[in-house]
C-alpha cells in the first residue's frame, strides 16, 4: 500500500505546533446502513473530502437496524463502482471491515457513518447499523462517529455543522472505546448540545396482517413512532428542542456502580 499523498494541513486545520510541513493526508473510511444511493451518505462524502482522502465502502441496500451484525455464515462481494467507491453486499460492520482489510490495508484516521434518515436516539443505537458501524470503526482503533438526522430534515441545514464537528472533534479526545453518536434536527440547529442517552417507548410494536393468500404475516414497528421521556440533558430532549446532539457513546456496558455490591451478590449466591 503506498503512503498517501502528502499535503499541507489536513482540512485546513494548522499542524501541530512548530511544524510547518506537509501533514499526511487524513485517511477517512465513510459507510453507512440506508445504503449507498443514500443522500445522506452523499453529504456526508462531501463533507468529509474537506478533510481528507474520503474512501467509501457502504452496504448495496438498505441495512437498517441491523446493529454490529456480522456475516459469519455468508460470504462477501466487493464491488468497486468508481475512484474509492465500494459496494458491499454484507452489513455496515462487514463494510468496515472490508474497508479496514482489505481495501485500506491499514488503519484508517476516521471513521464516519451516516448520515442515517432518522434518528439515532436512546436505545435506538442498540439497533442501529449507523451506529452499529462507528463502534466497529472505534474497535478498528479509528476515530468514530455516527450521523442521523430527523426523517424529514434537511441535510443541508445539517451539513455546516457536520463541518463544524469535524473542525474540531479532534481537539475534544475521548476514552478508549468510545465514538459520537450525533443526531440533527429537522430545522437549521441551535448549536450543540453535550448529551446522554434518553430512553423511549414503542406502541404498537408488531401488527398482524394478511397477505393477499390468506396467511398471516407480521409487521414490526407500527405506525406511532417512539415516545421519548425527553430526560434533562438527553439526546432526545436536545434534539426536539431545535439543538444539534452530540452523544459520547461507550462500548463497554459494564455496570461499575453494581460491581461495588460484591459482597452483597456473594452472599446471596454462593452463600
Ligand atoms: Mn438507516
Amino acid at each position: 500500500m503506498p503512503r498517501p499523498p502528502a499535503r499541507q494541513g489536513a482540512g485546513g486545520l494548522p499542524g501541530p505546533e512548530g511544524y510547518t510541513g506537509p501533514m499526511p493526508e487524513r485517511l477517512i473510511l465513510l459507510t453507512n446502513d440506508d445504503g449507498l444511493w443514500a443522500p445522506g451518505l452523499a453529504a456526508l462524502a462531501q463533507v468529509a473530502s474537506r478533510f481528507g482522502r474520503v474512501v467509501t465502502v457502504a452496504p448495496d441496500r438498505n441495512r437498517s437496524a441491523i446493529s454490529s451484525a456480522l456475516s459469519l455464515h455468508s460470504i462477501l462481494r466487493l464491488h468497486a463502482l468508481g475512484e474509492d467507491r465500494y459496494a458491499c453486499d454484507g452489513t455496515p460492520v462487514d463494510c468496515v471491515l472490508l474497508g479496514v482489510c482489505e481495501v485500506l490495508k491499514r488503519r484508517p484516521d476516521w471513521i464516519l457513518s451516516g448520515v442515517n434518515l432518522g434518528f439515532n436516539l436512546g436505545e435506538d443505537v442498540f439497533y442501529s447499523g449507523t451506529v452499529g458501524a462507528a463502534f466497529e470503526g472505534r474497535l478498528q482503533g479509528a476515530r468514530a462517529a455516527a450521523f442521523s438526522i430527523h426523517p424529514k430534515g434537511e441535510l443541508a441545514l445539517a451539513v455546516p455543522w457536520i463541518e463544524r464537528f469535524l473542525q474540531r472533534w479532534e481537539a475534544m479526545e475521548l476514552p478508549p472505546n468510545r465514538i459520537w453518536n450525533l443526531n440533527f434536527p429537522q430545522d437549521a440547529p441551535k448549536g450543540f448540545r453535550l448529551t446522554g442517552q434518553d430512553s423511549r417507548a414503542y406502541h404498537d410494536i408488531v401488527e398482524r396482517r394478511v397477505d393477499p393468500r390468506g396467511t398471516p404475516y407480521f409487521w414490526i414497528g407500527g405506525d406511532a413512532g417512539p415516545t421519548y421521556a425527553k430526560s434533562p440533558g438527553s439526546d432526545a430532549e436536545a434534539v426536539l428542542d431545535g439543538w444539534a446532539s452530540a452523544t459520547p457513546l461507550r462500548l463497554d456496558l459494564g455496570c461499575p456502580e453494581i460491581l461495588a455490591r460484591s459482597k452483597d451478590f456473594e452472599a446471596t449466591f454462593n452463600g
